[in-house]
């Protein structure tokens, strides 16, 4: 068993769920505490609320992992007769460290949206809004043949050379001769300043991601023995890895009307109630094609549209954004935004999977407060 510390736990997380997903202004990351401590006990949580800590501190707990981001705007005072205020205290008094994955975890693929699109049993799931794409590039690195496998190995470590997810360390060598002269204040590895030389090199070339790009490089540098190592990078055009965006579309199984979806979309969630927004009031328009996006996502309703969907789920509809997707002819349902509760058993089932994968010594508990602020009538 490893000791797991609050650093290796983050950057494991973001690997899979990078930062760089999140929506911009969306505070994600850590927000509470102290990374360079060890991680002996982390709850998974949707929110973080004063009920949650209280929780959080009973089960003596040192790491939140939570969805929704603790602190959203800017704090003025330290007042403690503030409840937020004196939550924040809490966790600091009693060594609870908090981070976030909001809505990185929303755009991620096999995160939020995807958990919420396997819950209704959505097939030939795809992304509703596409906004960010991973662009490949490949690297080319000339080194000589004695430190061709350490060149190799660490830039494959760092990523390079990763075709889908099933295929990993590809790389193409070509041998040939390197020729170079040393002059001025050089210091080569192999030759002599003003001796013009000849090594048996090797052309050893990968695809990676764009983003990548600069700690492979790196990762390059470290290994590669000579002074001014020689490398080129190319654009591979119209080859795209992997893309990411907000909320899913797919279909139904078997098409059902509005009134049977919406008992359907009641059931899959677990919800007590939920919100029904009809053009016409007709109950009995047929459902096939359903996008959602989880949370609040109400003002994205024209990408669902264009998506040619029979229905929209989203949660904390407005008003007005009804009346306007009332006017655009488009079904609606809103079950509310706490059945991002989903969060808790996969975020759960993730982090337990890398704990048995790298023997990390920590245990993952699931919070149990019930933090939906809204009871339905039919409850009373
Ligand atoms: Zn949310």
């Amino acid at each position: 068993m490893k000791t797991l510390i609050g650093f290796d736990f983050v950057k494991h997380f973001e690997k899979e769920v990078p930062l760089w997903l999140a929506e911009d202004g969306d505070p994600v990351g850590l927000h509470v505490g102290d990374l360079s401590k060890t991680i002996k006990k982390i709850m998974v949580t949707l929110d973080v609320r004063p009920e949650v800590v209280q929780e959080a501190i009973e089960k003596n707990i040192d790491f939140i992992l939570a969805h929704h981001p603790p602190i959203y705007s800017p704090i003025a005072r330290l007042d403690l007769a503030n409840p937020q205020i004196k939550m924040y205290a809490d966790l600091m008094k009693n060594d609870i460290t908090v981070y976030a994955a909001h809505t990185n975890l929303d755009n991620a693929n096999g995160g939020m949206n995807d958990w919420l699109a396997d819950q209704l049993g959505l097939n030939d799931v795809e992304i509703m809004d596409v906004s960010k794409t991973i662009c490949l590039k490949r690297l080319a690195v000339y080194v000589p043949e004695t430190h061709a496998e350490v060149v190799r190995q660490a830039i494959t470590s760092a990523g390079a050379g990763k075709i889908t997810d099933n295929y990993k360390d590809c790389s193409y060598t070509l041998e040939g001769i390197g020729r170079f002269t040393p002059v001025n204040e050089a210091d080569p590895t192999i030759g002599e300043v003003g001796k013009p030389e000849k090594v048996m090199e090797e052309k050893i070339e990968v695809i990676l991601e764009e983003e990548k790009l600069t700690t492979i490089l790196e990762a390059m540098y470290q290994a590669h023995p000579y002074e001014e190592p020689v490398f080129e990078t190319y654009s591979v055009d119209q080859k795209q890895a992997e893309t990411f965006g907000l909320g899913r579309v797919g279909n139904l199984e078997k098409e059902m009307n509005l009134k049977d979806f919406a008992k359907h979309v009641k059931k899959s969630f677990k919800v007590d109630g939920l919100r029904v927004i009809a053009p016409q009031n007709d109950l009995n328009k047929k459902i096939r094609r359903v996008a959602l996006c989880g949370g609040d996502a109400g003002k994205y309703y024209p990408k669902a549209i264009q998506k040619e969907a029979d229905v929209y789920i989203t949660g904390d509809v407005y008003y007005h954004t009804a009346h306007d997707m009332q006017a655009a002819g488009l079904v609606v349902v809103d079950p509310g935004h706490h059945i991002e509760k989903v969060c808790i058993p996969k975020l759960r089932e993730m982090l337990t999977e890398w704990k048995k994968e790298l023997s990390w010594d920590v245990e993952i508990i699931p919070s149990t407060v019930n933090t939906n602020p809204f009871i339905f009538d039919n409850q009373l």
